[in-house]
């Protein structure tokens, strides 16, 4: 992509346009079509994303938000920052929000459901969109990891009423700095989206509304268009490594297995063994790293001490987070060194 990089990175130079602009304006489009809703907006970053989705619907003091301890930081402490109450639900072993324990969770107090697709698999949306329709919760989708994964014809981000992406090196689809992308078809979430990334102003004078500063980048946005036509491309060789290890793997440990319906990204492929950290070591000592997304369940993190959780609470979560391994995942790893995570595992069982 160098070539095509560096004509980017010079193209915004010459355009003198770094903030705002044509460059943004064609990767939302594309962004757009590309998720299959009618409205994206780049902000700075995915935790930014899911933020503003809470203040455009609304949400603050006295709302409680509905959410899985299973996942990054950032999808609790953005509903803190916007004032609001994060209530967790456990998770299924698909390492997502389980819809049947939903419904218990939710007060007067509801406000929203923010679903998180993590490892790059959609959440049960049917059965959520469902609960949601009956109790008058909005959703925001926490789709960071799953960037063009689908469920039936849908891709996430047009499962909600909002979709916040993250586009952190580290992403799917991932920028060479912070970024991020909500999307949306609602037209006056939108609106107001656009005020409350750029200071609440309304136009260059006028501020409508107290806002903040949270825009993509133009050049970061010139690099997403040059990268998102690959996506795609990307997502299903992560799909194909997926298959090799779950062919190679699967007598061994529990491996994710997609539904009928549904095309995961594999933002990571997660196995689950009662003896993870002796595999884990087993496995360093072969040359293979690996990492846990995430070993702290969210309800047990020290910031997280006043909501007044404790341990037990969500077994499910807390059985997870000592059992998975997130093994290497990404389009450039090679056949040999698939085969050598593979060998590493099988040689664990063996000993
Ligand atoms: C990465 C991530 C975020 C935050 O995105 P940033 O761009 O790092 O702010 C939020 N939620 C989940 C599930 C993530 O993986």
């Amino acid at each position: 992509m160098r070539d095509e990089l560096h004509a980017a990175l010079d193209r915004v130079g010459e355009s003198g346009m770094y903030i705002m602009g044509d460059e943004l304006r064609r990767f939302e489009e594309a962004a757009a079509a590309y998720c299959g809703t009618r409205y994206a907006l780049g902000v700075a970053d995915g935790s930014d994303a899911i933020f503003l989705a809470l203040k455009a619907l609304g949400v603050g003091p006295g709302d409680e938000v509905i959410t899985a301890p299973n996942s990054f930081i950032a999808t609790a402490w953005t509903v803190v920052a916007a004032g609001a109450k994060p209530v967790f639900v456990d998770v299924t072993e698909d390492f997502n929000i389980d819809p049947a324990l939903i419904e218990a969770a939710i007060t007067p107090r509801t406000k929203a459901i923010i679903p998180v697709h993590l490892t790059g698999r959609v959440a049960q949306m049917d059965r959520i969109a469902a609960i949601a329709k009956k109790h008058g919760l909005h959703i925001v989708e926490d789709a960071a990891q799953a960037i063009g994964a689908r469920l039936g014809a849908k891709r996430s981000g047009a499962l909600g009423d909002l979709g916040c992406f993250s586009l952190h090196p580290l992403k799917n689809l991932g920028l060479y700095g912070d970024g991020g992308l909500i999307t949306t078809d609602n037209e006056a979430l939108y609106a107001s989206l656009l005020k409350l990334r750029n200071h609440g102003l309304r136009n260059r004078d006028e501020c409508e509304i107290w806002g903040f500063n949270s825009r993509l980048d133009s050049l970061q946005a010139a690099f997403a268009s040059v990268k998102l036509p690959r996506l795609d491309a990307w997502n299903s060789r992560c799909r194909e490594i997926a298959g090799m290890y779950r062919a190679g793997l699967k007598h061994l440990v529990q491996t994710p297995k997609d539904r009928p319906e549904e095309e995961s990204v594999y933002h990571n492929f997660v196995i689950i063994t009662p003896r993870r950290d002796e595999l884990m070591q087993h496995m360093l000592s072969l040359g293979v790293e690996s990492r846990v997304h995430y070993p702290i369940p969210i309800h047990l993190q020290q910031a997280a001490k006043d909501l007044g959780y404790r341990e037990g609470d969500f077994p499910v979560t807390e059985r997870l987070a000592k059992q998975m391994i997130s093994l290497p995942i990404y389009p450039e790893l090679e056949a040999g060194e698939i085969a050598q995570v593979i060998a590493s595992i099988v040689d664990f069982f063996k000993s």
